[in-house]
């Protein structure tokens, strides 16, 4: 029955789902239970909204809970769900694997035995909060305010963890940021001061992607929708730039496969075109680019907007097409052409780089800051059709006490070497560990598993296994995991039907909201069944981090004197414990416009409504918010300076004059957007303070062919794969099981293997050993494997990553830094609760490769540079599938070769880091500088 299409919010109209049950009926849907056919059983659901938990997108669910047994039967997309608009991608129906697979944790679980001795036994939620609360209390009692750590993989949420962190005054937020998005945000951060962009897909005429968005993207079923309605509706022209023929390229106008590194000068190569042929938008440029420093800095005197555009066609003029296709391979022509389009598309330029070439180069955030310069060149900014700064679509509510900024600073999340790091250098953690730069009283991985995901993973199993580095480490978890086994509390976490998050993102020009809840607990509520916590009502006893964080801070503060407590008591009811009801209730009520009335039209309260939809669409159709106008407050006591174009207050830009009218302009300080930055003049990088091209570590300078290196590309994933938590999806698992080198016929030829041969990938400091597969969809002279598979469970242990995946290996060490993990068995068929697990068919489950990689951190943005200069050989007589070997004395090598490449803090002022560069979680200004 479909959901007429004039009932949905404004944006969703477009294209309604024809099969859906209407929202009137989601308390008693009746459906027939498809293994009683023939016969027509009958089956009674209460279908409960939530928010898949399987990617940063955000997608709307739908939980179907049969009203007899309050099992979860399926999960499907929500159609109210404005960035989803029902749809899904595989990832997201496969949480029914999550909920029910046997494998996953199900109790909190205490170490028994010497740490990574893999035993563990069952405890209690109380004898956890105990003793967790009690070390906590007890470095907060020292002043050790640098010593606990919270540290993410999937975040899942807006704003919760930072005011816990801040409620604890500590200065412990760590992100997985800089494995995957570190250099784009910086590429964005120096134009708008916005680190994120928002491309309006759907009404674009040139649709730019670095990367495999269709497929993998960031955002990636929302975006690859709107990709395919502007292509549909709008007859948008696709260009993915990618060195693999990705399912994204497949279906592209235009696919370009550059030598890898060398983005950066095929975006200038198009500006240059812009620019020369008079492409571009004037009268954008002159109004919103602070182009007058541009000039300043070079001492120009002539300080006029068409002096500028002529200095900027000559500063690009060494990108000639042909010095373009001479450096990166792109034909003269074909990318003449290319430009031509975008110049024509104009204002309706969508473009977007997350991963990809930015996170596999040297340099690669140049990628970003050149790919926006084409899009400042048309003028595309805040467009219909173009590219917003991500604030404009995303919106955040505000809980209802916000604690102060903590007044201390870890360099173990920001050590001084990298100030313009975005943002934390996560991945380092345990190198810096390992250096004597700080210890960890109490350290939580948070739905994380570095010693997989991150590069260098055994120097990570070596820092894990320290307890003089790490004296607690609690796994906070929905599964076990090869970093979970190194923990000493192993926390069992919900999937996406078990928790509560806040969630918005930047999906389309919109602003909207999301609920994950525990599916189980909200139709236990309706029922009038009262659970005091979230693990009550889930399967086993698995919680939800929202309320274990109340729980333990509760429990560091109980009498109130630490500071702490005062921040976790209910609005509603003084004095007493904050219920996670509370918190979310003042949230909706308080700091989301347009919530409570919606819900007083539909009779009910705000927490109400989004129990009932799971969504909420804030603004719709939200664009050029650089030109909303000050106001009359924000006016006073300014002055304006009309040669800038701008407003000042103490000095200050706080304002641009745009038609007759004083804007709010962007984030940089000079409320423009910078095509010069200041900030890297005076934070020691002046050659890179224009959009401009930074040789990778993987050009071909660097590389030997004499000697068989190749650039290996791991910076794609299969579309059905997640992370970790793919293991614990039989579905998922059946569909993609394997990872094989991807060679090129002639470069197969030249190394004499076939695909299914074995062949040596050799890094830096080991080895890896996987399967070749020859295919042309590979650029010559690179190899690629995606990430994502090859888990395993090491001998002896008593509990192991998923079976859906899961491989048995023994890890030797065989020398003094030196270690090889061996395959000693394959994915088998197994017998359980699941039957579908005697059905397993699939044996290899893919080979890791992370481990086998140095860390290579970007000097300015601080992104691990995922591209490595291998050799590639074919496999050794005693090589096996999946073999690793790895010398973490050479890793730690080659991290201080890195760290020798950075220019470190203090900055002007004694700063360790600009202030207005935005940290997670930031601390006070004192904090900043160094000394203080
Ligand atoms: S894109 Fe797929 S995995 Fe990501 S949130 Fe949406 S449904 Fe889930």
């Amino acid at each position: 029955m479909p959901i007429p299409s004039e009932t949905l919010p404004p944006g969703m109209q477009v294209t309604p789902l024809h099969s859906f049950p209407p929202r009137e009926k989601w308390d008693d849907w009746v459906e027939y239970d498809a293994k009683a056919w023939p016969k027509k059983l009958e089956k009674r659901y209460a279908l409960v909204p939530t928010v898949c938990f399987n990617c940063e997108a955000a997608c709307g669910l739908v939980a179907y809970i049969d009203k007899q047994d309050h099992s979860i039967r399926k999960l499907e997309g929500n159609p109210l769900h404005p960035g989803s608009r029902g749809r899904n991608c595989a990832k997201g129906p496969a949480t029914i694997n999550q909920v029910n697979d046997p494998d996953r944790v199900f109790f909190p679980m205490k170490r028994v035995g010497p740490r990574g001795s893999g035993k563990f036994e069952r405890v209690s939620w109380d004898a956890v909060l105990e003793d967790v609360a009690g070390r906590m209390r007890q470095a907060l009692l020292d002043g050790r305010k640098t010593e606990i750590m919270y540290h993410v993989g999937r975040p899942g949420h807006d704003g919760y963890i930072e005011r816990v962190l801040k409620a604890w005054g500590v200065d412990g937020h760590n992100s997985h940021t800089n494995v995957c998005s570190a250099a784009a945000r910086l590429g964005y951060a120096l134009w708008s001061g916005f680190d994120r962009p928002s491309p309006d897909y759907e009404n674009a005429k040139f649709i730019l992607l670095i990367s495999s968005h269709l497929e993998t993207g960031h955002y990636f079923n929302p975006h690859a929708q709107r990709i395919m309605d502007g292509k549909i509706k709008g007859g948008a022209k696709l260009c993915a730039i990618d060195v693999r023929l990705s399912n994204t390229a497949s279906m592209a106008d235009y696919w370009l496969a550059p030598r890898p590194g060398t983005e950066a000068m095929l975006l200038l190569g198009v500006a240059h075109v812009l620019l020369q042929e008079k492409l571009f938008d004037r009268a954008f440029l002159e109004t919103w680019v602070d182009w007058r420093t541009w000039l300043e800095v070079r001492k120009i005197t002539e300080l006029t907007f068409a002096r500028f555009v002529t200095e900027l066609t000559q500063h690009y003029a060494f990108a000639t097409p042909e010095a373009v296709a001479k450096e990166t391979g792109i034909a003269a022509e074909r990318l003449v052409e290319i430009a031509r389009e975008i110049g024509k598309a104009g204002s309706r330029f969508a473009a977007h780089v997350w991963r990809n070439a930015a996170s596999g180069n040297e340099g690669g955030w140049q990628v970003a800051r050149c790919l926006q310069f084409v899009g400042v060149l048309t003028g595309s900014v805040g467009t219909i059709g173009g590219t917003n700064p991500a604030p404009a679509n995303k919106f955040v509510g505000k809980p209802f006490v916000m604690p102060p900024p903590q007044d201390v600073w870890s360099e173990l999340l920001y050590p001084r070497e990298w100030p313009l790091a975005h943002h934390e250098l996560s991945f380092l953690l345990p190198h810096l560990l390992k250096e004597g730069r700080g210890h960890l009283e109490v350290y939580f991985t948070r739905v994380y598993n570095p010693v997989w995901t991150n590069p260098d993973g055994m120097v990570w199993m070596e820092a894990l296994s320290d307890e003089k580095l790490v004296g607690l480490h609690c796994a906070l978890t929905p599964v076990w995991s090869e970093t979970a086994r190194l923990a000493d509390y192993v926390l069992p976490m919900g999937v996406a039907t078990e928790r509560h998050d806040l969630m918005s993102q930047e999906t389309h020009a919109a602003r909207w909201i999301s609920f994950r809840q525990p599916v189980l607990r909200t139709l236990l509520a309706r029922q009038g069944k009262h659970v005091e916590w979230t693990y009550q009502a889930n399967p086993g006893e698995v919680w939800e981090e929202d309320e274990f964080w109340i729980a333990l801070s509760w429990r560091v503060d109980p009498d109130g004197k630490l500071g702490v407590r005062k921040f976790f008591e209910s609005p509603y009811r003084p004095g007493e414990r904050i219920t996670i009801d509370e918190y979310y209730r003042h949230i909706f009520e308080n700091s989301i416009p347009g919530l409570p009335e919606a819900a007083a039209k539909e009779g009910t309260t705000a927490l109400e409504y989004m129990r009932r939809h799971g969504a909420f669409l804030v603004q719709d159709n939200v664009y050029k918010t650089h030109e909303a106008p000050l106001s009359e407050k924000e006016l006073l006591g300014t002055t304006r300076d009309e040669a800038r174009g701008c407003v000042l207050k103490d000095g200050k830009p706080v304002g641009v004059i745009a038609g007759g009218m004083v804007c709010v302009g962007f984030g940089t300080l000079s409320k423009k957007l910078e095509i010069h930055s200041l900030t890297m003049d005076e934070w020691k990088w002046p050659e890179f303070a224009e959009p401009c091209y930074i040789p990778s570590h993987v050009h071909e300078n660097h590389l030997d062919r004499t000697k068989g290196e190749f650039v290996l590309i791991s910076t794609f994933r299969l579309p059905t794969l997640i992370h970790t938590r793919s293991a614990n999806s039989k579905w998922l698992s059946e569909l993609s099981n394997t990872n094989p080198v991807w060679i090129h016929p002639s470069d197969a030829q030249t190394l004499g293997v076939a695909t299914g041969d074995l062949v040596r990938v050799a890094t830096r400091i080991g080895y890896y050993v996987n399967k070749a597969w020859v295919t042309e969809g590979i650029r010559p002279g690179l190899v690629g494997c995606s990430h994502h598979l090859g888990r395993w469970k090491l001998k002896g242990d008593e509990n192991g990553v998923n079976r859906w995946q899961q491989q048995v290996a023994e890890l030797s060490k065989v020398g003094e830094h030196q270690y090889r993990l061996r395959r000693e068995r394959g994915v088998v068929a197994f017998e359980g609760a699941d039957k579908d697990g005697a059905n397993v068919w699939w044996t290899e489950g893919g080979v890791h490769q992370n481990l086998t990689f140095p860390v290579q951190p970007d000097p300015v943005s601080g992104m691990h540079c995922w591209h490595q200069k291998v050799t590639v050989t074919k496999g050794k007589p005693d090589d096996r599938y999946g073999d690793i070997f790895v010398d973490t004395e050479k890793s730690m090598q080659i991290f201080r070769e890195w760290l020798g490449k950075t220019r470190p803090a203090p900055g002007p002022g004694g700063l360790r880091r600009p202030l207005h560069f935005a940290r997670v979680a930031r601390p006070t200004d004192s904090a900043y500088r160094i000394g203080e």
